[in-house]
């Protein structure tokens, strides 16, 4: 009786490691939460894209308040940490604590660390090392995964 149970438990984990490989998991773990995402969005969000440069009305945003996920929603930069970059990508020199988790990318054959959204784990830029502070850090992020909020 117990074996057979074991065998059925084995038998089902053989099949479900089968039909959903790792990555597909990890893939569906980052799940839609804002039902108003463009295709663009969802483009750059899920499958890493980028937008192109200087197409993001947030490059001229100067007001006070903060940078949250276009996904969930969470809070990951205050404007204090913005600058002009001249890359055409909003930059900012420091997320807030937290904000993100961060993973080595090589595609296009460079060493690039790529950073998404520590909640809700969607793409969000790259993070490099030639910013204007003393800890020197670059975020270029995609206009298009950010929401601004303006204080008031
Ligand atoms: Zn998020």
């Amino acid at each position: 009786m117990k074996r057979k149970f074991f065998l059925k438990v084995l038998g089902f984990s053989i099949i479900s490691s089968f039909f959903f490989p790792v990555n597909l998991i990890l893939a569906a773990s980052k799940k839609i939460l804002n039902q108003n995402l463009t295709d663009e969005q969802k483009r750059i969000m899920f499958n890493e894209g980028t937008e192109r440069p200087f197409s993001s009305p947030l490059n001229k945003e100067k007001r006070k308040g903060f940078y949250h996920c276009a996904n969930c929603g969470a809070k990951l930069f205050a404007s204090t940490s913005k600058f002009d970059s001249g890359t055409g990508w909003p930059s900012f020199s420091e997320a807030l604590p937290d904000a993100f988790i961060t993973k080595v990318d090589n595609s296009f054959g460079i060493a690039r660390t790529e950073y998404r959204c520590a909640n809700c784990g969607v793409h969000h830029g790259h993070v490099f090392i030639d910013g204007p502070k003393k800890e020197g850090k670059r975020f270029c992020n995609n206009g298009l995964c950010l929401i601004f909020k303006p204080d008031n």
